[in-house]
């Protein structure tokens, strides 16, 4: 598949939810993918990618957006305390707010160098013990405490289980967000970014859709 009809895949199903056109963004996700294939969509004038490792994205998007410097790059990945502040540096939002610790870090950090980029707090709405992710019945509070901390908190995110349908996960986001007044709901990836727009995703995290498969597990 190629960019244009992920895109146009995005447009319609926009359409069919009666949401604004334009106003679900696609995330390009170029972990793992070979260098010439992430020129190759930034060169078709895309510009906004998920990366899942801090160390993957430092290794690579310094020097892509000297050449490409409209570019956004968002974290979707696991985020370790003792990198925030590389990720600062890094990424224009962090998907994957999972944790107080990570929370109560980004706070100070920010707090230091005077940003933070926008914030979403993953759910694990699977329950899924290998999982990352606030707990559903956790999510009000954790949201209000981060919230309190003074962090730009734009969203939720989640990744629903791999043998579920993942609607159900969808819905539970939104209904989660709605009730906290969050705006931002980052669900959807390859197999499932139509229904996660039928269920309000503002932000769609696609890779192998756009990519081609990851040659590598990622
Ligand atoms: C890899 C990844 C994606 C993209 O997955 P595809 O199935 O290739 O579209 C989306 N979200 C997260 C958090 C990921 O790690």
């Amino acid at each position: 598949m190629s960019l244009e009809e992920i895109k146009s895949r995005i447009t319609k199903a926009e359409a069919a939810a009666g949401r604004r056109p334009g106003e679900v963004q696609l995330i390009a996700v170029s972990k793992v993918q070979p260098i010439d294939r992430v020129t190759g969509v930034l060169e078709q004038g895309h510009r906004l990618f998920g990366e899942n490792r801090v160390q993957e994205a430092a290794g690579k998007w310094p020097d892509l957006r000297q050449d490409f410097p409209d570019t956004k790059v968002h974290l979707i990945g696991p985020l370790q305390t003792n990198k925030t502040r590389q990720a600062f540096g890094l990424f224009d939002a962090i998907h994957s707010v999972d944790r107080p610790k990570l929370a109560k870090t980004i706070a100070r950090i920010a707090q230091e160098e005077g940003h933070c980029p926008p914030l979403f707090i993953q759910v694990n709405t699977g329950e899924e013990p290998q999982k990352a992710g606030i707990l559903p019945a956790e999510a009000d509070t954790f949201v209000a405490d981060c919230q309190s901390m003074g962090l730009p908190v734009r969203g939720l995110m989640c990744i629903p289980p791999v043998e579920e349908e993942p609607s159900l996960h969808f819905a539970l986001l939104a209904k989660l967000a709605a009730r906290n007044g969050l705006t931002g709901l980052s669900m959807g990836m390859s197999s499932d970014f139509e229904r996660a727009i039928a269920l309000g995703a503002t932000h769609v995290r696609v890779g192998s859709a756009i990519f081609g498969e990851r040659v590598k597990p990622g």
